[in-house]
C-alpha cells in the first residue's frame, strides 16, 4: 500500500503520532462524533428552543470590543426574525476585521439567554456569501492530536480516500450471509453520513456501517491470533508420552481422590502433552479448586517421559508453599525437586542452577528467578506458570524459551481469575482452556458480612472467641495504593493494636518487605497452628493454603477490587469448619464500592464475580489495559458485540482452512498493517 503523501513533513509526523501512516490508516480513522451543519434555523426559532445547539445565519450589524468585565469581542448578527449576540472571550485581531459590519456568517453553538438577550458564546462560524449551499452530510469530528486541526484531518482523510484500493476483503457470499454492508459504502457513510441518517444508530454504533467496521476489526484480530496458533503448532515440542510408574505411585499416595473435574482436566492435559507440538493450556479453577495437584500430575508425566518440569509462582510465599507441598508428595517417590528463588544465597542459587542444567533436578520450583539468563535446563519438557495473570507476557515467553532454539516446552498456565468468554475468545484465542468447575468435597460455604469500621471492637471480640474455639484468623490490612511505606506502617500499627487487644493470643505479622526467612518463620508458625492470628498485607492474596484458618477480616474492604477480594476470601473455607469473611468498610460507601461489597455478600462463585466485575469495570480494565483483547480494539466492544466476536471467530477459522488464502493476507494488511505483532502473545 503506498504511504500517504501529506503536504508537509510536520503534518506527516503529526499524523504518525496518531498511528496514521498509510492511506488506509487514514481512511479507517473514523469519526468519534458528528456535527449537524446541514440545517439553518431562524434566529427566532433558535431562541425559542434555547439550550440546544443550533446553526443560524445572519449579517453582522454591530461589531465592538468591550472591556468590561473583561476584554471581549461582541458581534451582533441579524436575520429577518431577530438579532443574536456572538460573544468571543479570546479572539485574534484578524477576527475583528473578518466579522466586520455587513458580512454574512453562519454560526453554530448552543444558544443561551444572557443579560442582553439571546447569545452564543464562542460559536463555530463561517463567513459565507449569500445563497452558499449547506453541506448535505453531517460534519465528522475525528479523534485528533496536538497541532492537528479538524480541517487538516478532514482534508488528509478525504485525499487518502481517493487513493486507496477499495476492494472488499470479505467475500460477497459471506457479506450476504451475515447481512454486512459493503466496505466502501460503510466507510464513506461513516465519514460523510447523510443528513437524514438514523442519528441514534450512528451515535450508539449500531448502524450497519459501524457493524461492518466492528466485524472487520474482529475478523482481523481473530485471523491474527489463529495464525499465531498455527505457527506455534508448527514448532516442535517433546512428546511426553508416558504416564508411567511415577504418575501411578503419585496418585496412589495422595491422601484424597481427585474430583471428577480434576480427573477430566488432567485427561485433557495428558492428551496435549503427548503431542509433538507445544501445549498452551490455561487451567482455570476457582480459588481452592485444587489446581496444584493437577499441575503436579502434569509434571509427573514430563518426568515419567524423561524430561524436566519447571513451576513458576509470582511470590516467594507461594513458590515456597508449592515447593513444600509438591516435594512432600514427590520426594518419597524418588523425584529430585530443586528450589530456586531470588532470595537464595548466591551459592545455593548456583547449586540449584547447576542441578537444572545437568538434569539432576527433575522438577524446579521457584519465582521469577527461574527465568534469569544464568538458568538453563538440560531437558525442559513442561513449564507451569501459577497465577499466570500476575506475570507479564514477556516473563512467560522467557520461561518458554528455556527449552532451546528448535524445541518449545509445553506450557500450562493456571489462574483462579476466571476470564469471561468473550475475552477468552479474543485475547486468549491462542489458548486451550480447561476448567475445574467443582470444589473438593467437604468444603463448607463461606458466610460473608459487610460491617461498618466503627464496629471494630465487636469484630475483635469475635476474633477472640473464634481463636478460643481453636480456629485461626487472617486480618488483612487496608490497601494503600499511593504509598507502600504508609501501607507498611498501617500493617505494623494494626499488628500492635491487635497484639495489645488480644494478649492471650499469638498474633503475627507478615508483609512484602520482610526478609524471606522471617516471612517464612511467620508463615510456618501460622501453618502449624502455633499462631492464632495473622495480620497480613495483600502478600497473602495468592495461593496461601492454611486449611484451619476459617475467619478472615478485611479492613477497608471498599478499597479493594472484586477479584482481589475474592482471592483474599479464598484463603478461608479451605477446611471443613464453616468459614466467615468480615468486610470492614468506612462509610459512606461510594456506588461502585457498594456494588462490590454487595456482590461479595451474594456469591462465592468466582465466575459470577468475574461477570459482575466485567459489568462494573468494563473489559478494558479487566486484565489491565495492555493485556486485554479490548485494548487492541478500536470499534468493537467485547461485551456488547458478543455475537460479532463469535461470527468473526467462525469466519476466521473458515478463511484459514483454505491454504495461503489471499483474502486473509489482504484483510490483515488492511486492518493491522505492520501492527500485527501487538497481537502475538
Ligand atoms: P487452588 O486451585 O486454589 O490452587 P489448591 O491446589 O491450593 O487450590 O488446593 C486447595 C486445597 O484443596 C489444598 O489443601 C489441596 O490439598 C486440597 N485438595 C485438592 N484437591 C482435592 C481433592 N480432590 N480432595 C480433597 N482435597 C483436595
Ligand atoms: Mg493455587
Amino acid at each position: 500500500m503506498p504511504a500517504a503523501k501529506p503536504k508537509t513533513a510536520t503534518l506527516d509526523s503529526k499524523l504518525a503520532k496518531l498511528g496514521l501512516r498509510s492511506d488506509m490508516d487514514l481512511v479507517l480513522h473514523l469519526p468519534m462524533r458528528y456535527e449537524d451543519e446541514t440545517e439553518v434555523v431562524s434566529i427566532r426559532a433558535a431562541s425559542l428552543r434555547g439550550g440546544h445547539t443550533s446553526q443560524v445565519e445572519g449579517v453582522v450589524v454591530k461589531n465592538e470590543i468591550a472591556y468590561r468585565p473583561r476584554r471581549q469581542l461582541l458581534v451582533t448578527i441579524a436575520d429577518d426574525s431577530g438579532e443574536l449576540l456572538l460573544r468571543f472571550m479570546n479572539f485574534y485581531g484578524s477576527q475583528v476585521k473578518q466579522l466586520g459590519e455587513g458580512v454574512r456568517v453562519r454560526a453554530r453553538a448552543e444558544l443561551k439567554h444572557g443579560f442582553f438577550g439571546a447569545e452564543m458564546v464562542h460559536p463555530s462560524y463561517k463567513v459565507i456569501n449569500a445563497g452558499a449551499p449547506l453541506p448535505t452530510s453531517l460534519t465528522p469530528v475525528y479523534p485528533s492530536g496536538e497541532g492537528l486541526s479538524q480541517t487538516m484531518l478532514r482534508r488528509a482523510i478525504h485525499e487518502a480516500m481517493g487513493r486507496v484500493d477499495w476492494r472488499d476483503t470479505v467475500p460477497a457470499p459471506l457479506r450476504a450471509a451475515l447481512q454486512l454492508m459493503d466496505f466502501e459504502q460503510a466507510v464513506r457513510l461513516l465519514h460523510y453520513p447523510p443528513a437524514d441518517i438514523d442519528a441514534y444508530a450512528l451515535e450508539t454504533r449500531n448502524h450497519p456501517a459501524w457493524v461492518r467496521m466492528k466485524f472487520d476489526e474482529l475478523l482481523a484480530q481473530q485471523l491474527s491470533l489463529k495464525r499465531a496458533q498455527q505457527s506455534r503448532r508448527q514448532r516442535g515440542a517433546p512428546a511426553l508420552v508416558s504416564t508411567g510408574a511415577l504418575s501411578a505411585a503419585f496418585l496412589a499416595a495422595l491422601p484424597f481422590r481427585l474430583t471428577g473435574a480434576q480427573a477430566r482436566v488432567l485427561g485433557e492435559i495428558r492428551a496435549d502433552l503427548r503431542q509433538p507440538y507445544p501445549m498452551q493450556r490455561l487451567l482455570q479453577g476457582d480459588v481452592g479448586a485444587g489446581k496444584t495437584v493437577v499441575a503436579a500430575l502434569a509434571a509427573a508425566q514430563a518426568i515419567d517421559s524423561g524430561y524436566q518440569a519447571a513451576l513458576m509462582a509470582p511470590t516467594e510465599i507461594l513458590a515456597d508453599q508449592h515447593f513444600r507441598k509438591i516435594a512432600a508428595w514427590m520426594e518419597p517417590l524418588g523425584v529430585k525437586v530443586a528450589w530456586l528463588t531470588g532470595s537464595l544465597k548466591k551459592k545455593d542459587k548456583q547449586a540449584a542452577s547447576a542441578q537444572a542444567e545437568s538434569g539432576e533436578a527433575q522438577l524446579v520450583i521457584g519465582t521469577h528467578a527461574l527465568i534469569q539468563d544464568t538458568v538453563n535446563f538440560a531437558r525442559l519438557g513442561l513449564v507451569i506458570v501459577d497465577e499466570q495473570h500476575r506475570f507479564g507476557v514477556g516473563q512467560r515467553l522467557a520461561l518458554r524459551a528455556k527449552a532451546g532454539a528448535d524445541m518449545v516446552p509445553h506450557q500450562l498456565m493456571m489462574s483462579a481469575t476466571p476470564i469471561p468468554r468473550t475475552l477468552a475468545m479474543t485475547y486468549y484465542a491462542d489458548l486451550e482452556v480447561s476448567i475445574i468447575d467443582e470444589l473438593p468435597p467437604g468444603r463448607s460455604p463461606i458466610v460473608t458480612r459487610a460491617i461498618d469500621q466503627n464496629r471494630r471492637e465487636e469484630v475483635i471480640e469475635r476474633v477472640h472467641a473464634a481463636a478460643l474455639e481453636g480456629r485461626q484468623i487472617y486480618w488483612v490490612c487496608p490497601l494503600i495504593e499511593e504509598s507502600e511505606a504508609l501501607q507498611l506502617q498501617t500493617a505494623t500499627d494494626t499488628h500492635a493494636m491487635l497484639a495489645e487487644a488480644l494478649p492471650d493470643l499469638s498474633v503475627g505479622l507478615v508483609h512484602g518487605r520482610m526478609k524471606p526467612a522471617d516471612k517464612q518463620a511467620v508463615m510456618d508458625a501460622f501453618a502449624s497452628g502455633a499462631m492464632q492470628v495473622l495480620v497480613a498485607t495483600t502478600v497473602i492474596e495468592v495461593g496461601v493454603d492454611v486449611p484451619n484458618a476459617s475467619l478472615m477480616v478485611i479492613e477497608h474492604a471498599e478499597r479493594f477490587g472484586l477479584s482481589q477480594l475474592h482471592q483474599l476470601r479464598g484463603r478461608v473455607g479451605r477446611g471443613t469448619a464453616s468459614s466467615v469473611c468480615l468486610l470492614l468498610y468506612q462509610s459512606p460507601l461510594g456506588g461502585v464500592a457498594k456494588q462490590r461489597l454487595m456482590t461479595m455478600r451474594e456469591t462465592t462463585d468466582g465466575f459470577e464475580i468475574a461477570r459482575r466485575d466485567l459489568q462494573i469495570r468494563g473489559p478494558g480494565e479487566f486484565l489491565g489495559a495492555r493485556q486485554s483483547g479490548q485494548a487492541m480494539l478500536r470499534f468493537a466492544d467485547l461485551e456488547t458485540d458478543q455475537w460479532l466476536v463469535e461470527a468473526a471467530r467462525d469466519q476466521a477459522a473458515a478463511l484459514l482452512s483454505v491454504p495461503d488464502n489471499p483474502i486473509v493476507a489482504a484483510h490483515l494488511e488492511r486492518w493491522l498493517g505492520g501492527k500485527e505483532e501487538f497481537l502475538r502473545v
